[in-house]
């Protein structure tokens, strides 16, 4: 079977483009209790920005802190519960912000019209009904939330997204004159996700045609991005990984991730660990896996002055680093494209952990 692919309705792409948002939330407005839901990065707050929202009577505006922690089911069941009480059922939700945002008006859309916890409806297709119409702006790129067909979010027992053709936005606004206030760290590990997306996708059983022209494109953006001749956090730049993001999400949807991101996961869900940086953390000691990928992101690290950590598994017990092969370890279908159907025979806990052991 052939994945069948559900992609974004909609797309505005340019500088500017933001202010188109007005118009496009017109003729959703008579939905459900005629009100908006926006969901802001707190780091917008006060800057210029907050002022182009399209605010209207009877809209909500929530303002939320992305650095307490990542999206959990609890922060999603509370915004739908309290929203509801408050105001009813939105006509839309519009987030605007990075990974965080997305996943949380991603996961939101779909709560405000599925029953009970959203710890009910983690994994794939649990989803009854579709969600409310909704919107997403990002303002940091690489990550390509704004187009897949998940909604990260940490339960009390799992850390697994809301995953259905109903998660993907209706509409994405991009609009590379907001990422242009990044800090620079933070531009380069989430920056980092899109380069290692793209790797991983090509590097795979799964890897086929139609996964490879995006990444093949994205790569290209990348390394203009990060590597060549005029990289660096520029505004022409910022047009090019806005796209690459987006990109390099499509490609690994019609395709896979890999080791990185199993060993990524194992970070995240037992030391915390954000996503796009923890990539950056284990794909440097991946070289027997992606050798060309790993000398590449050695350059950029350079290129850049990139702190990168070294000897954090010295601080790790060896009960973590095994929690966290167990965790890699269990993630079947990034082995399958990562290393083939018999993956078992090369891939073991112990090498896993001896993974981790060079982090
Ligand atoms: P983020 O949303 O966590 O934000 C990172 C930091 O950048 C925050 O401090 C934020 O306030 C700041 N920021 C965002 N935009 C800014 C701007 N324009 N100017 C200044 N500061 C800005 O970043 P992320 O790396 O995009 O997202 C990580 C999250 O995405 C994780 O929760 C991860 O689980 C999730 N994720 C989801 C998917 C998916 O497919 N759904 C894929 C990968 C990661
Ligand atoms: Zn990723």
């Amino acid at each position: 079977m052939h994945k069948n692919f559900k992609n974004i309705d909609k797309t505005v792409f340019g500088r500017g483009s933001f202010d188109q948002m007005d118009a496009i939330l017109a003729e959703k407005r008579q939905e459900n209790d005629q009100f908006i839901l926006f969901i802001v990065d707190q780091y917008f707050k006060g800057k210029p920005l907050e002022k182009r929202i399209p605010l209207k009577k009877g809209d909500v505006i929530l303002f939320i802190d992305v650095d307490i922690h990542e999206p959990t089911t609890e922060q999603i069941d509370h915004i739908r519960d309290s929203v509801k009480a408050s105001h009813g059922i939105p006509a839309g939700i519009v987030g605007i912000g990075g990974g965080s945002i997305m996943d949380i008006a991603k996961a939101s859309s779909l709560m405000f019209t599925n029953e009970g916890s959203s710890t009910l409806y983690q994994g794939l297709n649990l989803i009854k009904k579709p969600g409310v119409y909704h919107l997403g702006v990002p303002t940091i790129s690489g990550t390509g939330a704004e187009c897949s067909m998940t909604a990260v979010l940490t339960g009390p027992v799992k850390k697994l997204g809301l995953k259905c053709d109903w998660t993907v936005f209706n509409q994405l606004i991009l609009d590379p004159d907001l990422i242009a206030t990044v800090p620079r760290n933070w531009w380069f590990y989430t920056g980092m996700d899109t380069f290692i997306h793209c790797i991983e996708s090509e590097n795979g059983t799964l890897n086929n045609t139609y996964s490879h022209a995006y990444a093949e494109q994205a790569l290209k953006l990348c390394r203009e991005v990060f590597v060549n001749e005029g990289s660096g956090q520029t505004s022409a730049n910022d047009e090019k990984l806005m796209v690459a993001s987006l990109m390099g999400g499509l490609s690994l949807t019609y395709s896979e991730v890999g080791v990185c991101h199993a060993l990524s996961y194992g970070l995240s869900k037992i030391l915390g660990t954000r996503h796009c940086y923890a990539n950056c953390v284990a794909f440097d000691h991946l070289e027997d896996y992606y050798p060309q990928g790993v000398k590449e992101f050695r350059t950029m690290v350079q290129k850049h002055q990139i702190d990168l950590p070294k000897n954090l598994s010295k601080e790790w017990t060896d009960d973590q680093i095994t929690a966290m092969a167990e965790v890699a370890y269990n993630l079947t279908h990034m082995w399958v494209h990562a290393i083939g159907a018999d993956w078992k025979n090369k891939i073991t806990i112990d090498l896993i952990k001896g993974l981790y052991r060079r982090m």
